[in-house]
């Protein structure tokens, strides 16, 4: 059984302070059942490295797709390495939409992630004009289809996939969490149509609005292996709470499996 995981993307807020406490804070909460990834801005990456330990792993909100060079403002793969980075968030919708990424560009930022050992959280979803379409299927195969377009197997590494519906990040609008486990069924279907061991090696997590009172509706879902957490992960409390119903839910599962 794959670990399940939730995933804090912090965005461009907080401080130094900020990121401190609350990785100190977190540190003694954390159970082996539940995987931690906590994504910061850039620059605290390191700080927190040395506080976390690897109990909580880190990931970085982005990715440079060029190895190294003329690319002022750019990080790279190696240099997020360098820090103790494991994952990299990669095609959020914000980044699709304010940085013009296209599937293309996600997907080369896919690759050089993977060449370096870095694990991606790759991100899809349909907006909300495609959803009132009936399009979601088709936007997310395509994102799929991208990256599968151009890797092996071998590439595909230990990846993560965040179903997240444009229309429901930041809104307080969640998706109904039916919706999210016939959508999560079809990401493993078109994973499995390439090759089974894409499935296998892929946990797929829902974002969109998720906070300490909906996250319920979506724990009893079979499909769902975790959460990436926006707004909510920024007040501690509401993260540690989340967290602690995940490590229930998910440890009462594993029990159940083991007697
Ligand atoms: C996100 O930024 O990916 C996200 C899911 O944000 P929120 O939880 O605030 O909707």
């Amino acid at each position: 059984m794959k670990k399940k995981v939730i995933i804090a993307n912090w965005k461009m807020n907080g401080s130094y302070s900020f990121a401190i406490n609350f990785s100190k804070k977190l540190f003694n909460y954390v159970k082996k059942d539940v995987e931690i990834i906590l994504l910061p801005s850039f620059i605290y990456l390191y700080s927190m490295k040395n506080i976390l330990q690897k109990k909580i792993l880190l990931g970085s909100q982005d990715i440079s797709f060029n190895k190294s060079g003329a690319f002022t403002g750019e990080i790279s793969a190696s240099m997020l390495v360098d820090i103790g980075c494991k994952y990299s968030l990669i095609g959020h919708s914000e980044r699709r939409k304010l940085h013009m990424e296209n599937n293309f560009i996600v997907a080369k930022k896919f690759k050089i992630a993977k060449l370096y050992g870095i694990s991606s959280i790759l991100c899809i979803g349909e907006s909300l004009q495609e959803k009132e379409r009936a399009r979601e299927i088709e936007v997310i195969r395509k994102q799929i289809y991208a990256i599968l377009d151009i890797i092996q197997p071998e590439e595909w590494g230990e990846t993560i996939i965040a179903y997240e519906p444009i229309w429901a990040i930041g809104t307080g609008k969640f998706a109904n969490p039916k919706h999210v486990q016939k959508v999560h069924i079809e990401i493993r279907n078109v994973l499995n149509e390439w090759s089974e061991f894409y499935t296998r090696n892929t946990r797929i997590v829902y974002g969109g609005s998720i906070n300490s009172t909906n996250v319920i509706n979506f724990l009893k879902l079979s499909e769902i292996d975790g959460f990436l957490i926006g707004n909510a992960s920024l007040i501690f409390e509401e993260f540690l709470f989340i967290y602690k119903l995940c490590v229930k839910k998910y440890s009462n599962n594993l029990l159940k499996l083991n007697t």
